[in-house]
């Protein structure tokens, strides 16, 4: 994406200003990765067509950062998109023993999944928590739930040979309110596809379990698969959140942003490995980097925002040393104080400015100054600006009124500027500037 990116971003660069063009072709090369991100088709261009809406209007207006501006709105409808309205980790477990049930199919990691989230139950809200396993098909499947149990010092409920799911699971609810349990979680069984007979027996299972959560747990590498897998979960027996798993591996996340814009569920969790402690809750800007490159992306903005201002910072430098420094290039610098944490850290950077820094700090110069001295260079006219011994005593007064100032402010910063401008010229020859420019920018 970058090396797609990189081509419209140096035509930005150069121009300044987006255009719908730019937008389009920006936003072309999104959708690709999307795509490649395993983002459905209907839902990559649903997103793109927002992002273009949002983005045609603002562009044109704003020009300061066109590069930026569209990688942010493309970030933010992500994050928008992706974001669900609760807390994604804070499950409901008022009202004990609080049953949370687990879907999803054979192989997904639904009883890791379980695990962990109990180990996590455990140990960082203090509740009490019982699991069980409901995957009557493969005996080994709890087997596995109770060595796990055991491993993260949390409880199973006895296995029982002969049960049916929906027995184990009235079992558990039974063992969890003698036993003063705050949690319990059933761990269903699953297959490799959906059929009648899985949807059959999670829904018996609800039904009895009456659950506070219903979490679909899916294997995040499975993209596309994993959205129809969702879609019909939801459908058949309704899920309170998803848990997208294997988000350790190649995947690159995609499979989130369709989940969520088909389904409109949240997702509460992303599992991270195998270990027990490999999960976390879910964030949507991290899944937002990682479906664009964002990384990529914000790097490369950054290296065109830094050739801009090596410009700007060259022509400023060739101005100085031809002696031209005017209001324009001291309100330049004003804001790029302001910027820069004000006055102090400023001239500390400026080898021969440290007694001027005195100077102003001692004429009681803050950031407060700053703002009001670029009000004043505002209210100037452009003429004004590129020689300001053109000011006579009539204009001073208008100017320092449209600013809200005393003209006294206004004569102090004129005697700035002319202390600066010697300054730089004194510079200029004497070959510091270079060094001067370079602490600021
Ligand atoms: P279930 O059939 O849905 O209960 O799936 P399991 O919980 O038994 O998990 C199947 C395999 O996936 C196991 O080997 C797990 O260790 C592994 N697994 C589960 N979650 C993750 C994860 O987030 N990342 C990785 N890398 N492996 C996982
Ligand atoms: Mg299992």
């Amino acid at each position: 994406l970058s090396e797609r990116l990189s081509g419209v971003f140096d035509k930005l660069t150069k121009q300044g200003a987006l255009s719908e063009d730019d937008v389009k072709t920006a936003l072309r090369e999104v959708r690709i990765a999307l795509l490649e991100a395993d983002v459905s088709l209907p839902v990559a261009r649903d997103f793109v067509a927002t992002v273009q809406a949002k983005a045609t209007g603002q562009a044109v207006t704003k020009s300061i950062t066109p590069g930026q501006q569209v990688v942010k709105i493309v970030h933010d409808e992500l994050q928008r998109v992706l974001t669900g309205d609760e807390d994604p980790g804070a499950l409901k477990i008022d009202n004990p023993p609080a049953p949370i049930l687990m879907v999803g199919l054979q192989g997904s990691g639904k009883t890791t999944t379980t695990a962990k989230l109990a180990k996590r139950l455990k140990e960082r809200d203090g509740k009490k928590v019982l699991m069980a396993s409901l995957d009557t098909n493969r005996p080994a499947a709890m087997e596995q739930l109770a060595i796990l149990g055991m491993q993260i010092g949390v409880d199973t409920l006895p296995i029982v040979a002969g049960e049916t799911p929906v027995q184990i699971a009235k079992r558990a609810k039974v063992q969890a309110s003698l036993g003063g349990y705050d949690v319990y979680m059933l761990d269903t069984a699953g297959r490799l596809h959906i059929d009648a007979e899985l949807i059959a027996q999670a829904a018996a299972v609800r039904d009895v379990a009456n659950p506070r959560e219903t979490l679909l747990v899916v294997d995040g590498l499975t993209g596309q698969d994993a959205v129809n897998v969702a879609q019909e979960f939801d459908d058949k027996i309704g899920v309170t959140g998803v848990v997208l798993t294997r988000m350790d591996g190649d995947g690159r996340g995609g499979a989130a942003l369709s989940m969520r814009a088909i389904t409109g569920k949240p997702i509460r969790f992303v599992g991270l490995g195998e270990k027990m402690d490999a999960i976390e809750t879910f964030e949507p800007q991290r899944i937002a980097g990682r479906i664009l490159g964002m990384g990529d992306i914000v790097a490369l903005v950054e290296k065109a925002q830094e050739t801009i201002e090596a410009e700007q910072a060259a022509r400023m430098m060739k101005r100085f040393q031809q002696g031209r420094f005017n209001m324009n290039d001291l309100k330049m610098q004003l804001e790029q104080m302001l910027k820069m944490g004000g006055m102090e850290g400023m001239m500390g950077m400026m080898p021969g400015a440290a007694k001027m820094g005195k100077q102003m700090a001692a004429a009681g110069m803050d950031d407060g100054i700053l703002k009001r001295q670029i009000a004043l260079i505002n209210s100037m006219t452009k003429k004004e600006r590129a020689n300001p011994d053109l000011l006579a005593a009539s204009r001073k007064k208008r100017i320092a009124a449209g600013a809200g100032l005393e003209v006294s402010e206004l004569n102090k910063l004129i005697k700035q500027h002319r202390q600066m401008a010697d300054m730089m010229k004194k510079m200029g020859k004497g070959g510091m500037l270079k060094q001067a420019m370079k602490g600021m920018f």
